[in-house]
């Protein structure tokens, strides 16, 4: 079984930064198509002060719930694009999901997994097949909880969640935006993958490799 501390939580945001600058352009491009070109540049933002809020923390003085609190702190304040309140809330239920706990064990990590799934929609209010990352982060959420339950580990979880987050991302190519920027566009948003669905693919794997590979 798989112990995360805090400091593994650190590396965490570390890995998933460089991913959404390795993937900023392409999101960038994405959200050109639909949006207002502007998602990969709000991920990064984000994810980066997120990293670089939480490396300033005293990792032995401090626990998950602070350290996720921190994070959503920092996104906020970093993106002002309507992403921004999305992940900021998925990072405060995280925090919530692990309170008192110095330690997280497989359950704990997918709970925290699962809440940020819970946090976004919560937030956003968007349903399945809207074209939102709701359409990537809620079946990557019942898919790490189903994994869990039956019987997989943290490693088989994430990675059923993240198969569910891509499987799930390129449906949104055949949906109709109806929240968002993208639902101005109406049939028009149709043909082309959701941004915030493609960048959730990239934070989910990024997180499923730094938390367990
Ligand atoms: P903005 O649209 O303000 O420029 P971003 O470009 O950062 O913000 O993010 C766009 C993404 O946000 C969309 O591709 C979509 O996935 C997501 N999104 C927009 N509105 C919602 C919502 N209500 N619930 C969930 N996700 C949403
Ligand atoms: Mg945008």
């Amino acid at each position: 079984m798989t112990t995360i501390d805090t400091a593994r939580l650190v590396t965490m945001f570390a890995a998933i930064a460089n991913s959404m600058s390795a993937d900023r352009d392409r999101l960038c491009a994405l959200d050109g198509v639909i949006g207002d070109a502007d998602h990969g540049i709000a991920m990064e933002l984000g994810f980066f002060a997120a990293r670089d809020a939480v490396a300033g923390l005293d990792t032995a003085a401090t626990d998950p719930t602070t350290l996720l609190n921190t994070a959503a702190k920092s996104f906020l304040n970093a993106v002002g694009a309507s992403s921004g309140p999305l992940y900021a809330t998925a990072l405060m239920r995280a925090a919530a999901a692990v309170k008192g706990k110095t330690a997280l064990d497989d359950a704990d990590v997918v709970a925290l997994f699962q809440a940020m799934a819970k946090g976004i929609q919560d937030r956003g209010k968007a349903e399945l097949g809207e074209k939102t990352m709701i359409d990537a982060w809620a079946p990557a959420g019942q898919a790490a909880g189903e994994a869990l339950a039956s019987g997989k580990d943290l490693a088989a979880s994430l990675k059923a969640a993240a198969q569910a987050a891509e499987t799930g991302a390129e449906a949104t190519k055949a949906m109709v935006a109806t929240k968002g920027r993208a639902s101005r566009l109406g049939e028009r948003s149709l043909g082309h993958m959701d941004p915030g669905a493609a960048s959730a693919v990239t934070v989910i794997e990024a997180m499923r490799t730094a938390l367990t590979d």
